[in-house]
């Protein structure tokens, strides 16, 4: 049973993080002409009511993209994501959050394609109605790492995969090194993004020890930290592997991190980092 929903931390700080490099790295795939596929593995609702009773409660948001909002000035890497997060919200007042699908769906261009999944059977028509007038995406309610197997490689041969699992289950931790391993046959010249929680410090280092001994090379890891490492439940960090980024988002978010942190954590606990798992 699926119990996670995305709705009660829709904009929360791991999200600004998660959706700042899936902006910049699909900026960085329309420098060309040619079309990509954008997969994403793990899709969510799409669409977020902040104002909403799952945002309300938590107030995650308020200490996200809430921070955000009201800021003039703003790095310029950080345009892509607002300007989709603005698309949504007109009038100026901050309503509405997109998720990493219609965040995509913003910046795509009318050649490239979306292939979307999602488990959850509240979540998955919500997504799927998003989309119905959209011809360049495929809605699935379908198990997301079977996809890295059967939608790829895409015929464009250029593409995004943003992996985002809840974690709800211990073995989301192996599964998407598989999933990853599987993909990355098929397909080793795409971009892959995958999202990690830091809950316990010791799960990250065995994800990137796991990452590392795959043999797959240039795998970037970016977090941002609001809370030093702790024992104690919750999330303290979360952070983002890519595995072939565009050569540009290493400085882009070297640029962007401290900026970031300063605006989302005031107190200055926490740390960010950007660093090579594995090289060239
Ligand atoms: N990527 C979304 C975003 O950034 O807006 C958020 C996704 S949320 C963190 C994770 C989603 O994965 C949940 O909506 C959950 O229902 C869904 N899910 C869990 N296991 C799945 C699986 N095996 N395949 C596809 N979706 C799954």
């Amino acid at each position: 049973m699926l119990s996670y929903r995305h709705s009660f931390h829709a904009g929360n700080h791991a999200d600004v993080l998660k959706h700042t490099v899936q902006s910049l790295i699909i900026e960085s795939l329309k420098e060309k002409e040619k079309p990509f596929l954008y997969l994403d593995t793990h899709s969510g609702a799409g669409r977020y009511q902040l104002s909403g009773e799952h945002a309300e409660r938590t107030g995650e948001y308020l200490e996200g993209i809430g921070r955000l909002w009201q800021q003039e000035n703003l790095p310029e890497e950080l345009a892509p994501y607002l300007d989709a997060v603005r698309a949504f919200n007109r009038t100026g007042t901050l309503r509405y959050y997109p998720g990493s699908p219609l965040i995509a769906r913003h910046l795509l261009r009318e050649q490239d394609k979306l292939h979307l999944t999602e488990l959850h059977s509240s979540d998955y028509p919500l997504l799927r109605s998003e989309f119905q007038k959209d011809e360049r995406a495929k809605v699935l309610r379908a198990d997301g790492y079977q996809q890295l197997k059967s939608q790829l490689p895409p015929l464009s041969r250029r593409g995004l995969i943003l992996i985002d699992p809840p974690y709800e289950m211990k073995t989301d931790y192996q599964d998407v090194v598989k999933g990853i391993q599987e993909g990355y046959k098929r397909f080793a010249t795409g971009t892959y993004a995958l999202w990690y929680p830091v809950v316990m410090r010791q799960q990250i280092k065995r994800l990137t020890r796991d990452l590392e001994a795959t043999g797959i090379r240039r795998i970037l890891q970016i977090e941002l930290a609001v809370r030093p490492d702790s024992d104690q439940r919750g999330m303290t960090a979360s952070g983002m592997i890519v595995i072939n980024p565009p050569w540009k988002l290493e400085q882009q978010m070297n640029n962007v991190l401290p900026w970031l942190h300063k605006t989302l954590v005031p107190t200055g606990n926490g740390h960010t980092l950007v660093k090579w798992i594995v090289p060239e």
